[in-house]
């Protein structure tokens, strides 16, 4: 009998890490299982092009149909993994049918979390092509919008939505933009970015409920509304784990291999709380280029080919036609060097932790310096200020001289 791994979540997390197993040498049944209909697709367009495009664009297929056959993986979609025995190394499926494995990964990833409000059932998510597919004939040229929270989903949901001429409200309940997933600083231009295009930005402005054709916020004021888009943070799917005994805290707990604490299972993706070697501490991301090497690191360590998964935490945002890139950790940040106008078209900032050390950047319309900051980050370097403020000073003579 050949040997079965079997990829809970056909995200992409689970197809990178199917196709990796494979390049990896493993030359047992690969099953990648998915709740959803869909071959594994990009998520990243759905709050983009697919919101603002004519005509909306296809799905972005992270693999063309054929590829999966090729290789040998059988793909079973609109099926849901049920019930996990890790002892007895069975899963259970929707479809009634029990699946013996030898190695199992679970990149189950997340949902969008409802607004836990009265009347919260009303406010649109965004997740899922369907998702983006109910939002998209909403944003017409006058539409009230409301988004609420200023994550990066809410905020590009309302980039999209002021793109296609709506007029646009974003209710955030904390005191600024972005959470920890930016500086506060590099938040407040994200703040201005929106207000400058004619965004209205309310900002310590819970909501306590969504009524027809309005939201009531916690003090009592009243935003009309035609649509209500929540983009108000992901529950990690991690019910499955739990259930079955894994240690579950932030996200699914793994090594730095994508090990759970129960042998022949392994997460990864955006529902891993995985164990970062260089970094020394437990991560968990939702971003594009870790579900990518995530899996892909994963994927391989199933096949037998462990090599530690260290990558600096990266991710990148379009909004109002800039891209915005952030590297590392900004929440450890002490202090900002700005490299270049902040009032420019493209310009980056570094941040330094209380010894100096670059832990983490950003870069406006500025991919390279986010480039050379990944390297700084990973190395632990601590560039002379003066230096790295100067946009004269070449960031590689810095790369070569730390
Ligand atoms: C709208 C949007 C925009 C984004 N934009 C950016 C961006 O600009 N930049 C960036 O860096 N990142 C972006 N991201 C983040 C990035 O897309 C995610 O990090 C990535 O999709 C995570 O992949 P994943 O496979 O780990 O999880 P998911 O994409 O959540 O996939 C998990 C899959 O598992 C399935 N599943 C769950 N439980 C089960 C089960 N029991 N049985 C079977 N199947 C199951 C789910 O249905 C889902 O299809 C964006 C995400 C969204 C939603």
């Amino acid at each position: 009998m050949p040997k079965l791994h079997v990829i809970v979540g056909a995200g992409q997390t689970g197809a990178n890490a199917a196709v990796a197993m494979r390049g990896a040498g493993f030359d047992g049944r690969i099953l990648l299982l998915g709740e959803e209909a869909h071959a594994p697709y990009e998520r990243p367009p759905l709050s983009k092009s697919a919101l603002t495009d004519d005509p909306e664009p296809a799905p972005g297929w992270f693999y063309p149909t054929e590829k999966f056959a090729t290789l040998d993986i059988e793909v079973r979609l609109g099926t849901v993994a049920t019930e996990l025995d890790p002892g007895g190394h069975t899963l259970a499926l929707s479809d009634g049918a029990v699946l013996a494995f030898d190695r199992l990964l679970l990149a189950t990833g997340g949902r969008a979390r409802k607004l836990p409000v009265p009347g919260g059932e009303h406010a649109l998510l965004l997740r899922t092509l369907e998702d983006a597919r109910r939002i998209r004939p909403k944003l017409v040229p006058g539409a009230r919008v409301v988004c609420v929270g200023a994550g990066v989903i809410g905020l590009e949901t309302a980039s999209s939505a002021h793109q296609r001429g709506c007029r646009v409200t974003v209710l955030e309940a904390a005191p600024g933009v972005m959470g920890r997933a930016m500086t506060p600083d590099m938040a407040r231009w994200m703040e201005r970015l929106h207000t400058s295009r004619g965004v209205a930005l309310h900002l310590g402005c819970g909501v306590s409920a969504i009524e027809p054709g309005r939201v009531i916020a916690a003090d009592g004021r009243v935003f009309p509304a035609d649509v209500v888009i929540a983009g108000v943070g992901m529950v990690r799917n991690t019910e499955l784990a739990r259930a079955a005994g894994l240690e579950v805290e932030n996200g699914i707990v793994v090594d730095e291999f994508g090990r759970t604490g129960v042998s022949d299972i392994y997460a990864a993706g955006d529902v891993a709380a995985f164990w970062h070697p260089s970094l020394h501490r437990r991560l968990r991301l939702e971003a594009w280029k870790h579900a990518q090497n995530h899996g892909i690191a994963v994927g391989r360590a199933m096949a037998g080919v462990a090599e530690q998964y260290d990558d600096v935490p990266w991710y990148w945002t379009d909004q109002h036609g800039v891209t915005v890139q952030v590297a590392g950790l900004p929440h450890e940040s002490a202090a900002t060097i700005l490299r270049g106008d902040d009032a420019a078209t493209s310009f980056s900032a570094f941040h330094l932790d209380l010894n100096g050390r670059v832990v983490a950047a950003t870069g406006v319309n500025a991919a390279r310096d986010v480039r050379a900051a990944l390297t700084m980050i990973q190395k632990g370097m601590a560039p002379d200020p003066a230096k790295l403020a100067d946009p004269a000073t070449k960031l590689q003579d810095l790369l070569k001289a730390g």
